[in-house]
């Protein structure tokens, strides 16, 4: 974790702070050993009586520390019933008004139902619905693998993901849908498939397609999107590739390179209209992001930082942190409850409204 940390901290000074806020769902590292609380453990052993204990009870007088943001968005089962709104920013922030992404349609299936991430603003979901027929009846993309997007009210997550926190960030998998319903057991345990060589520093010609490239052109050509992040080898694959070469370069751009990000893409879109109190972030400009830059970023993948030595752990954010609207969508009053994977369609059907 800490050497993400680093990693992501680095990539922050190469490509500014957005970067930060766009960790990924690639399969996550294993989580280091939990630490043992050896002063208590200690005392325990040798059966010492606690010469604080006098004090114990001024301490227990303090109010505990608030409650992780990250538990209380992560209890929430279902969208606060209000009008959608992204509220705050894509690392610090809510969702009100959520619809979810049917867990199937013509052209896509959401993955991994267990973790109830696939909500996210209407506007999100329409984009996907209208990429996944979109790549589908012109880029040869027989449909797309949806990864996470929010959960049920945003906010902070347990596990995974700095941003995704105002349902505007979507992970889709670079594995092509296959051609047939995934059951629910393979959803939660089907690989995706690493698109880089063993170089790490272009990508598999095995598993690399031009409709990879299509599809990664299409989304990143849409208005709304203002970012797709993607490794720099897979950027490296577009910006070498004939597509590349064509007079609007100006969506290049929008493909930024990043840790991880080889077994999904990550779709960012701008904040909505009406989500008044939707942060946005810096655009990212005309160029096209082919040059210095990206060797840059290759460079840095060949010889990686070396991880720092562990630093204090960082508080998680807490309700207060987020903005104040995001209480309001916390308390918001619970929609019925309806049995898994049926939960997805009456919202997902408000979410297919053109606009
Ligand atoms: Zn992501």
């Amino acid at each position: 974790m800490r050497y993400l940390t680093t990693l992501a901290t680095l990539a922050s000074v190469i490509a500014g702070p957005a970067v930060l806020l766009a960790q990924g769902t690639a399969p996550a590292p294993a989580q280091a050993p939990k630490q043992a609380d050896t002063g208590k453990a200690d005392a325990a052993k040798a059966g010492v009586k606690d010469p604080k204990k006098a004090s114990s009870k001024a301490k227990a007088a303090k109010p505990p520390p608030p409650t992780p943001a990250k538990e209380l968005f992560g209890a929430a089962k279902t969208p606060a019933p209000m009008a959608a709104r992204a509220i705050g920013f894509y690392a610090k922030g809510c969702l009100a008004g959520a619809a979810a992404l049917p867990i199937d349609g013509p052209a896509w299936q959401a993955m991994r139902l267990s973790r109830n991430r696939n909500w996210g603003h209407p506007d999100l979901i329409a984009l996907i619905e209208k990429l996944a027929a979109e790549a589908k009846a012109h880029d040869g993309w027989p449909g797309l693998l949806v990864g996470d997007l929010s959960q049920p009210r945003g906010g902070p997550m347990l596990t995974g993901h700095a941003s995704h926190q105002v349902g505007l960030d979507a992970d889709i998998w670079l594995t092509p849908m296959p051609d047939r319903r995934l059951t629910e057991k393979e959803r939660e345990e089907l690989s995706a498939t690493s698109m880089l060589a063993p170089d790490r520093v272009s990508v598999n010609p095995e598993v690399w397609t031009e409709a990879h490239i299509r599809l990664l052109k299409r989304v990143a050509s849409y208005k709304q999107v203002e970012r797709v992040l993607v490794h720099p080898a897979i950027k490296k694959a577009i910006c070498t590739n004939a597509a590349a070469k064509e007079q609007d370069r100006a969506w290049l751009n929008k493909i930024r390179p990043i840790w991880g990000h080889y077994y999904h893409f990550h779709v960012r879109i701008a904040c909505p209209k009406g989500s008044t109190n939707c942060e946005a972030q810096p655009p990212v400009g005309n160029e096209d992001g082919c040059g210095a830059e990206l060797d840059r970023w290759l460079a840095l993948i060949k010889n990686p930082p070396k991880p720092g030595p562990p630093g204090p752990e960082k508080a998680p954010i807490t309700l207060n942190q987020l903005p104040v609207d995001c209480r309001a969508v916390l308390a918001g009053a619970a929609a019925p409850a309806q049995p898994p994977g049926k939960q997805a369609k009456p919202a997902g059907k408000k979410a297919t409204v053109t606009k």
